[in-house]
């Protein structure tokens, strides 16, 4: 597919229609939102079927995966905000402070008007849908940038938005990485972020020249710990799933596993067994396992397979873009694989002895966008959520922490800036309005200069 060029007077063109119609208010109308998002919800569903074909088209993702990592997510959350919009989008009372007395304290929740959205290539619907849906949610007008490398995908999300929306609501621009570099020369009000590390700081610095507010969904290398409790059997098989799922194409994919010297034969062993479980004997021939998305990515994860030692997979196929599931055992952190975010099915493993070495080997790398640690032993399990900085992650599980509405989704430091999902969506999208409403009925004099006399009654007023 060719990229369509947008030229910059395309861009400044939309911009405009959008300020005008932001201006009318009529993205405050609280009935107009739902409106939308209800036929958001059904036409995505009318087009499921194309946007299958077409995430089967990009990169060979079953219709499974796409439902339920895709399609089903979009929509939870437009469910989640189809129930708890009134409330999230009502003026929040809060309690006064003494010396503002006679008052009434609120936090109103502002729409920053027009919102850019950048996604990736990996959720190619999912994760361009999720960011509009809180957009739309919170008031905002839209621009959305999908990834060029799915470019079949673009194109259905194009057609779904142009279905629902009017261009100066929320509008598509189809391109690469010079169309995006025309949109962020552009004035929005808020930009929302998803991709790699390297394109967020050109990203971050272009909405630094207009101090834009802005979310960055970011990746990194997520690390997965075994610990010798751990059911071992039920830990093999969430990690399977959780990194060979989307061809191991997953921002919060276990990068890389740390399994504990007692335990690693045996857990490396019930890999390969879910493996075969999962993929077959060829998973070459499964209708479930993808492709990598282009020929960039396969070159470059080809590469990480002459580090260490290869365990479990290793074969590949060019023409195919295919990887099989690999295991690399004998990695040290100084090598290749080790270096930056994986981003495909290469599954690296470093043993350990003890707990707190590992977990400072961990803080010691920049905080890492998921983390995911096997136990039985709650304490130690406190002691991991609560000693290391990541964005989110899940105790005997992987990626759960996605799913879920009612989590927040993002990074820290590295990973990301801000977070999303559910009201923390409604949030990212809202700037919040501090205000007093004041009474006039009786404005005492103490507040007024002269302040002679008044300083030991202010300390008491505060108690301080
Ligand atoms: P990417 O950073 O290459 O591209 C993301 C977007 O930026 C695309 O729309 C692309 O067109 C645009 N872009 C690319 N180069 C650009 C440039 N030089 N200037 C301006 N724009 C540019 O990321 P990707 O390959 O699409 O996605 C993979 C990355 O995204 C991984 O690092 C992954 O961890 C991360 N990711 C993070 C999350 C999350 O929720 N935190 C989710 C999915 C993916």
């Amino acid at each position: 597919m060719v990229t369509p060029m947008i030229k910059k007077d395309k861009s400044n063109e939309i911009l405009r229609k959008q300020k005008l119609f932001f201006r009318t208010n009529r993205t405050l109308d609280i009935k107009l939102r739902l409106a939308y998002l209800k036929k958001l919800y059904k036409t995505i569903e009318k087009y499921e079927q194309e946007i299958f074909e077409a995430l089967y088209k990009d990169f060979k993702k079953s219709t499974f995966e796409a439902f339920g990592s895709e399609v089903a997510l979009i929509q939870e959350e437009i469910k989640y905000f189809l129930k708890n919009l009134p409330k999230l989008a009502r003026p929040e009372k809060v309690k006064s402070s003494i010396t503002s007395f006679p008052a009434k304290s609120y936090i109103y929740r502002e729409p920053y008007g027009i919102c850019l959205i950048i996604g990736p290539w990996n959720y190619p619907v999912q994760l361009i849908f999720e960011p509009l849906v809180g957009a739309i949610a919170a008031g905002n007008c839209a621009v959305l940038k999908p990834s060029e490398l799915a470019a079949h995908t673009s194109a259905i999300v194009k057609i779904i938005v142009n279905e629902v929306f009017d261009e100066e609501y929320v509008s598509v621009i189809e391109g690469g990485a010079d169309v995006t570099q025309v949109l962020l020369a552009e004035k929005f009000d808020h930009i929302f972020f998803t991709g790699s590390v390297k394109v967020g700081k050109i990203v971050y610095e272009a909405a630094a020249k207009n101090l834009t507010p802005c979310v960055l969904e970011l990746g990194g290398k997520s690390p997965c710990i075994v610990d010798k409790d751990a059911d071992i059997d039920l830990a093999a098989r969430r990690i399977v799933w959780g990194k060979f799922l989307n061809g191991g194409q997953t921002c919060v994919a276990p990068d890389y596993l740390l399994p504990h010297k007692s335990v690693k034969k045996q857990l490396l062993n019930k890999i390969l067994f879910y493996i075969n479980k999962f993929y077959g004997d060829d998973p070459k021939l499964s209708p479930d396992y993808p492709r990598i998305i282009n020929g960039r990515n396969f070159t470059r994860l080809k590469s990480f397979l002459s580090d260490g030692e290869t365990l479990i997979g290793g074969e590949f196929e060019e023409t195919d873009k295919y990887i099989a599931p690999t295991v690399l055992d004998n990695i040290s952190w100084n090598d290749h694989v080790m270096q930056d975010e994986i981003f495909g099915p290469i599954l690296p493993v470093m043993e350990y002895d003890d707990l707190e070495e590992v977990l400072n080997d961990i803080k010691d790398r920049p905080k890492p966008l998921a983390l995911y640690y096997f136990s039985k032993n709650k304490k130690k399990q406190e002691k991991v959520l609560r000693e290391v900085g990541f964005g989110g992650g899940c105790i005997n599980d992987t990626l759960y922490q996605f799913g879920n509405p009612s989590i927040p989704v993002g990074g820290v430091g590295n990973s990301g800036i801000g977070k999303y999902h559910g009201k923390d969506s409604f949030y990212a999208f809202s700037n919040s309005k501090g205000i007093v409403k004041k009474s006039n009925k009786l404005d005492i004099p103490f507040r007024y200069p002269p302040y002679k006399g008044k300083l030991k009654l202010l300390r008491l007023i505060f108690k301080l």
